[in-house]
């Protein structure tokens, strides 16, 4: 029984035409979305060449009768939505019915397929839009569809096909994310020849990552809280501190099954995450957005890469406040892997009782210590290891404390809040230091001198290439002067041009922090409980600045574990 019709012109204008097949990467998206749609549970994808010669995706989903798998190929032709107000509620992956047309009019195409039911299957060919010919064939339940040749018809197309090794690239990423957003399906990948990935399907995404990216990768995460807000729920994974990359490749959002661009997220993770990860660095994350369907619009991109969000605002706030939580869970030291099914439990530590979680607070908002009350007299210190490493006892096992990441977090929060109320103190320098400074690092200073201020400098142009100083950041003022200025402007100036005003005052506070903080190593008992208590008043106290972990701990199951005794 044929399942597909022709949708009526009107629907067919108010699914905007677009672009679909961009690149060898947006084709092989598009069918395995199909094979999704189809409720295949095993998919199997295979390229070669970039892509560009050609590429197979094969499912066990519900296969196609002959008149359909004819009629797929006509333009606007789609099983899955029938009205125009349909559109608004578009639950498939597929909706415009343009996929498939579109990329049998720009390679030599072949469908074959079989509905479960049925003892014969059908083959198309198709060459350049052209049905060449349509017969009776012998075939698993299910579909294959093989591309061969894209954009042969279209040279001037083909040329913008970049390398096999970028193409191929993109196939694998867009691949990665339809698996993290469907843990449910198998999925196996070839390319040239190559098995590159075979992904059994599993039962909880936190499997899946591990099958697709590795244990290793796991532990880099921690899971979220769920969240659950009107029409609306977030879960999955995000970075603990010091984890993230210079590119987005790993930050996977996840809405409604889809794997999309959100600009909204990856505002809110910057802001999450801004002090715990190097100055250019994205956390990693996989996260699954479900959302009420008239709270979004999917219909704004040919490739549905893009959705519309009508309360951003929502989506935003919830991954600051899931980021901010996880950010907050300590690090375990995890040595051994845990088994698949136990792998969620086993990855998400809780933080230690004294730790009081975050309070709410919008996303627009500076990070500001909240009133917790200070409990190092949990940990017992125990005494001082290496180059000021403290070993404490805590009540759930034993605790290392690197004292320098720690004295780093301390002055950055505190100096990062006087930035942001303008008030960071300054020592004033009884006599006035007259620095001379190479050009480039002259010029740097001269340009952030309103920067430079509010993190604590007093500095004057003094003619040449010298500078007058007059004041330098109160907590660092241990240090000397000239060389604090110099040590600042060019890590500062090395690390090339800063986007916005607020970020470079953040770039200075996590300089000048990491210099002072080398001077302020707790030695003693009363030390080392005033480091403690003040890194637990952080908002983040468990990584620096630069996302180095302040405090590692073992607890008393590991060692109990690792020592063999009897739990
Ligand atoms: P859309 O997915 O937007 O409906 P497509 O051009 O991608 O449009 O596909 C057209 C139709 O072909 C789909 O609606 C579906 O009925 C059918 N189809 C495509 N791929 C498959 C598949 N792998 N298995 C079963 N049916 C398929
Ligand atoms: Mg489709």
């Amino acid at each position: 029984m044929g399942k597909i019709r022709l949708l009526p012109d009107v629907v067919a204008s108010q699914v905007a035409a677009g672009e679909v097949v961009e690149r060898p990467s947006s084709l092989v998206k598009e069918l395995v979305e199909n094979s999704l749609d189809a409720g295949a549970s095993r998919i199997w994808i295979e390229h070669a060449c970039g892509g560009s010669r050609f590429i197979s995706v094969r499912d066990d989903g519900c296969g196609m009768d002959r008149e359909d798998a004819l009629l797929c190929l006509e333009r606007h032709a789609t099983s899955k939505i029938r009205t125009g107000s349909d559109l608004a509620r578009v639950r498939s992956m597929g909706f415009r019915g343009e996929a498939l047309p579109s990329i049998a009019s720009v390679s030599r195409f072949r469908l074959t397929t079989r509905e479960a039911s049925s003892d014969a299957g059908t083959e198309v060919i198709v060459s350049g839009g052209k049905v060449e010919s349509v017969r009776e064939i012998g075939a698993p339940a299910g579909t294959r569809i093989e591309v061969r040749d894209l954009f042969y018809n279209l040279p001037a197309r083909r040329k913008f096909l970049r390398g096999e090794e970028t193409e191929s690239a993109h196939i694998v990423h867009s691949l990665q994310g339809i698996a993290l957003a469907s843990p449910s399906v198998a999925f196996e990948c070839r390319r040239d020849g190559c098995t590159v990935a075979a992904l059994p399907r599993a039962e909880s995404l936190a499997v899946r990552i591990r099958d697709l990216f590795g244990n290793g990768h796991l532990a880099k995460l921690v899971e979220i809280d769920m969240f659950e807000g009107e029409g609306f729920r977030l879960a999955g994974f995000l970075a603990r501190s010091g984890h993230g990359r210079r590119d987005r490749l790993q930050q996977f959002v996840i809405l409604n099954g889809r794997p999309i661009h959100c600009p909204a997220v990856q505002q809110s993770l910057r802001e999450a995450y801004s002090g715990v990860l190097q100055r250019g660095e994205h956390p990693i994350c996989v996260l699954h957005v479900e959302m009420d369907l008239d709270l979004v619009d999917c219909n704004v991109h040919p490739a549905k890469r893009e959705v519309r969000l009508r309360q951003p605002e929502t989506i935003r706030r919830a991954v600051f406040d899931a980021a901010r939580r996880a950010l907050i869970r300590p690090r375990q030291h995890l040595e051994r892997i845990p088994e698949p099914v136990r792998i969620a439990a086993a990855f998400v530590p809780e933080p230690p009782q004294g730790v009081i979680p975050l309070q709410q607070e919008s996303p627009a908002a500076r990070p500001e210590a909240p009133g917790k009350a200070p409990q190092a007299d949990r940990f017992r210190f125990m005494g001082m290891v290496g180059d000021g490493y403290l070993v404490l006892e805590g009540d759930e096992g034993l605790v290392l404390l690197d004292s320098r990441a720690a004295s780093e977090r301390i002055l950055f929060e505190f100096l990062m809040r006087q930035i942001v109320e303008g008030t960071a103190p300054s020592q004033r320098l009884l006599i006035p230091a007259v620095v001379e400074m190479p050009s480039r690092e002259h010029a740097w200073v001269v340009d952030h001198l309103d920067d430079l201020r509010a993190a604590g400098f007093h500095l004057e142009p003094f003619g040449g290439a010298t500078l007058k100083i007059e004041g330098i950041p109160a907590s660092a003022a241990e240090r000397e002067p000239g060389r604090l200025l110099h040590e600042i402007a060019s890590t500062l100036r090395a690390a090339g041009k800063l986007p916005r005003g607020q970020d470079i005052r953040e770039a200075l506070a996590r300089s000048v922090s990491r210099l002072a903080a080398a001077d302020k190593i707790a030695g003693d008992q009363a030390g080392a409980r005033r480091l403690v208590g003040e890194l637990l008043r952080c908002e983040l106290p468990y990584a620096s600045p630069s996302g180095r972990p302040t405090m590692i701990q073992f607890s008393f199951s590991e060692l109990d574990r690792k020592f063999g005794r009897a739990t």
